[in-house]
Parts: C-alpha cells; structure tokens; sequence
C-alpha cells in the first residue's frame, strides 16, 4: 500500500508558523540568508523559489507590540511636512494608476493606512471600502476622511464576496502573516475578472542583494515575507491570477531605499535618515543621540542622492525594482 502524501497545505497556520516549509513552492528546508539587523531574527530564502522570511516570525497574536502608536505618528501623520506634501502627491499618482485599469465600482483597500489614495479613488468615482490592522490606524481615515474602513482580520472581515472590482495590497501583502490566505481571500472577494493590485519590496532586487541585513525595505519582523517576482507570481497563479503588468520604476520607494541602505551599511546609526523626515511624534529620537552622524549623514547626502537616482533608473531598465508594483486579473 502506497503511503499517503501529506498534503502542502499553507492555510494550517499554526503547522507553518513552527516550520521553514516554502509558502510558495513547499520545499521542505530552507536556507539561512543573513542575521537581521534586529536582534533576535534571522531572514531565510527558499533554494528553489527565492522566498525570504523573518525567522522566527512573531506570532499574530504578539505583533502589535511592534507597531506602537509612533509608528503611526499623531493623529496617523508619519512624515515632516515637506514629506508629508510628497506622500499626498504619491498617492494621488497611485489613484490615478489604478483608475487608468479599473472600472468604476466597490473597491477594498487592504491595509489603507490615512485612507489618502482611498479618498482619491472615491474622488474618481469609486465605492472605497478600506481595511486596517486597529482602530488606532484607521483613525485618520474613518473620522477625518470618512471612509468606510473596517478593522480586525482581514480574513474574516465582513465585506461580501464576489463584489470587488479591485482588492490593493500597496506595501501590506508582506505583513500577513500568511500571505497565502490573504491571497485566497482576495480572490473570493473580487468579481470575475476583478484586479488585484499587489506593490511591495523586491527580494531578488539589486538593492535586496547588495545590501543583506542593511537593507532598508527588510523592516523585520513587521514583514513575515520577503517576495521576488518569482515566489509572487507562484503565489499568484496558485490562485488564479494572471498578471498582466508588472512595474520596476517607483519614485516613491526606490530612491530611498538605495539611500537609506547605503547608510545603513556605511555604519550609521539605523534608518537615521528616515527618522529625519518623520514627523517629531514619530520620530525614534536616533538622530538626537548622534550629532555627530547626523551632520556627515547631511554632509554626504547629495552625492549618496544623486547615485540612488542613477540607480534607480539602472534597476528599473534591467527590471530589477527595490519594489515592485504587480497587477493581476483574476479568472
Ligand atoms: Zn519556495
């Protein structure tokens, strides 16, 4: 009698949260990439698919503690002004990108964070429905926007299925702790022939490759997942999704993280750079403890700038984005 095959099943979570097993592809072993730059954590890649993950993953149930209220900033505002104009401007492009693909119609912004590019697609015509993590988060958007934003599990939210014209993972895919039934999720919330609009850090980048540990897009351990295009389009057409676009240019993305990572690596205090253009209730304070960092930080960043843009544009004619932006149709 043939012994029976134990089924490659990633939706038994609590299995796949205490085993290296490939999301993706199911191989069974996988290999130590690097130590994080965060204690306690190491980055593991699949052989055969190339899929990261943060090992050991904080379980579902202790996340939160890794997105304090300053991750957010008061009253949900991240950046200093200046960024902060720019992120409404990237937002508004994000929109506008989407709305030149999707029809006019119910649309799920998963992980919508201020529910700026929500009420961009609202502004254009669009029934914009969000989700988020905590009430805490959806803040900005349920009472100063007021979209419809709900909170909690995205896999047992209360949107109905087969509605969808467009389900959006913009930099959130990454952050579920299984991104296999997040997937499987969007596809039963989306109509036939329904978008799934998927941008997030490329692991089989450049940027990703060059920089390891330092890399700033690793964010560990808040992202369980670190995806290439390989191991997205295996998780995609296991779920019946056909991609009809993929995207290596993101002005908004990829500059800064062939900055932030040549700093890293140069020795200097973590993401220091980033925390400058925070806003003050969200800042980690790391610029205040080293003065001295921060002045060479200021004084070599116009060469460091000038080569991340030349960078950038190298990464994204030999399609090799620091972040990718994927759209698929589902069939
Ligand atoms: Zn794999």
């Amino acid at each position: 009698m043939t012994k029976p095959v134990t089924r490659f099943a990633p939706e038994r979570q609590e299995i796949i949260r205490h085993s290296p097993r490939c999301h993706c592809c199911g191989r069974v072993t996988a290999d130590k990439a690097f130590d994080s730059a965060v204690p306690g954590f190491s980055i593991l890649r699949c052989p055969d698919c190339g899929l990261g993950r943060t090992w050991p993953a904080v379980s579902p149930q202790d996340i939160s503690r890794w997105y304090p209220a300053s991750y957010y900033g008061k009253e949900n505002v991240r950046f200093n002004f200046i960024f902060e104009a720019l992120t409404r401007l990237f937002r508004r492009r994000r929109a506008r990108v989407l709305h030149n693909r999707v029809p006019r119609g119910p649309v799920l912004d998963v992980g919508c964070g201020r529910g700026i590019m929500l009420n961009h697609l609202r502004s254009l015509g669009y029934e914009a429905h969000g989700m988020e993590l905590s009430d805490s988060a959806a803040w900005h958007a349920r009472e100063q926007l007021r979209l419809e934003v709900a909170t909690g599990d995205f896999l047992t939210s209360p949107h109905r299925k087969d509605c969808f014209n467009a389900v959006i993972f913009w930099h959130t895919l990454e952050h579920f702790h299984n991104p296999v039934e997040a997937m499987a999720r969007a596809r039963e919330l989306l109509r036939p022939g329904g978008f799934l609009a998927v941008a997030l850090p490329n692991f089989d980048s450049f940027q990703a490759r060059l920089f390891g540990r330092n890399w700033f897009h690793l964010d560990v351990p808040r992202h369980y997942f670190h995806f290439g295009l390989k191991s997205l389009e295996a998780i995609m057409s296991r779920h019946a999704f056909r991609i009809v676009q993929t995207d290596h240019f993101c002005f908004e993305q990829n500059p800064f993280g062939w900055l932030q990572s040549f700093y890293n690596a140069l020795g200097f205090p973590e993401n220091l750079f980033y925390d400058l253009l925070k806003a003050r209730s969200a800042r980690t304070g790391v610029a205040r403890k080293h003065p001295l960092a921060l002045v060479m930080t200021l004084l070599i960043l116009p060469p460091l700038l000038a080569l991340s843009l030349l960078l950038t544009l190298v990464d994204a004619a030999l399609r090799q984005g620091g972040t990718i932006e994927v759209y698929a149709i589902k069939e």
